[in-house]
């Protein structure tokens, strides 16, 4: 049997984390969660759209209810914006705004 006839090394996964007890894509910077595109934020309720983009309590989203790293949710999941739709949990930029909690993996 040579090397190349071994079976390669299990890759360990990492687990992807839980945004609901997680929220903090949605409370980093209130330039992030921007509208861009046509149809985008079509119904969004006008109330939580300002100056093109959710708008935001300092950098948290108004859309986004809950404790931040406890339990949280968007509470227009379903019309939310393309950014948002976009954003997955586990990517590097997941991991890097997390890691700005305090949040690990
Ligand atoms: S930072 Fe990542 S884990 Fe947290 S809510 Fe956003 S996508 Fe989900
Ligand atoms: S619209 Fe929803 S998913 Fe997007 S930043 Fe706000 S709370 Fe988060």
């Amino acid at each position: 049997m040579t090397e190349a006839d071994l079976p390669d090394a299990p890759i360990p996964e990492t687990p992807v984390p839980d945004c609901q007890s997680c929220g903090a894509c949605c409370s980093y910077s209130w330039e992030w969660p921007t509208l861009i595109g046509f149809g985008d934020g079509d119904g969004l309720p006008r109330h939580l759209i300002e100056d093109g983009r959710m708008r935001c309590n300092g950098n948290r989203c108004a859309a986004l209810a809950g404790t931040i790293g406890e339990e949280v949710h968007c509470t227009v999941y379903e019309d939310r914006p393309l950014v948002c739709r976009e954003f997955a949990a586990g990517s590097d930029d997941c991991l890097a705004v997390r890691r700005e909690f305090g949040f690990e993996g």
